[in-house]
């Protein structure tokens, strides 16, 4: 059993590196020649049973090719530890990889462009149960525009257990909202309990 699994985490982390090689230098959508530095391709356990999903690195994160290690991201890794999730648990990504320029939100063709090349290919290799979405921008490439006929709000959105195929799908609010309105922070850690307990 143990010679099993340890053969599908070894399969995983190497479709995994194909994908990046194969996208290391991406020049699909005009993020490739908007200042990015790298390709930000994500981390974590290949074989992880839930994967967060956030908007697109930050400069920090675009320097150092590492998803979420500002502030948002140090917030994002306590709440983990504090759930009893390590990041190498979980598999860290961004709906668009590569940094867009003065953090704004990624455009529609960007996130297009993306989810298509890199997302949907590591969510295929890693199949994970849970998706918990840090943002209104990965909630929509799941949950598309409108939920109950209404565009997506977060704030009405969070916590909520949605279908999405195989898929559970979990939003949550992005830790960067938390930084500046606190008081979310208990819903916040609620949700990545949630997400947590669902990919058990
Ligand atoms: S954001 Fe994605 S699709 Fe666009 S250039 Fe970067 S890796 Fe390629």
């Amino acid at each position: 059993m143990e010679k099993e699994k340890n053969k599908t985490f070894m399969h995983k982390f190497e479709a995994l590196e194909k994908l990046y090689k194969k996208y290391k230098n991406c020049q699909n959508c005009p993020l490739a020649k908007l200042g990015r530095k790298n390709i930000v391709f994500g981390e974590g356990n290949p074989n992880a049973k839930l994967i967060i999903v956030g908007e697109g690195p930050g400069e920090k994160e675009d320097a150092a090719c590492k998803p979420f290690i500002g502030k948002s991201g140090q917030l994002l890794t306590k709440i983990l530890e504090q759930t009893g999730l390590k990041r190498e648990d979980v598999f860290i990504t961004n709906t668009v990889k590569c940094r867009p320029p003065k953090n704004r939100n990624p455009k529609t063709e960007e996130i297009e462009s993306c989810t298509k090349l890199l997302l949907l290919k590591q969510i295929d290799i890693i199949e994970p149960k849970v998706i918990c979405t840090l943002g209104a921008i990965p909630a929509r490439v799941f949950l598309g525009k409108k939920v109950n006929n209404l565009p997506i709000k977060i704030t009405a959105i969070r916590g909520q257990i949605f279908k999405c195929g195989n898929l559970t799908i979990i939003p949550t609010y992005h830790p960067a909202y938390i930084l500046r309105n606190n008081k979310e922070l208990q819903n916040f850690t609620s949700d990545i309990i949630l997400a947590k307990n669902f990919s058990i």
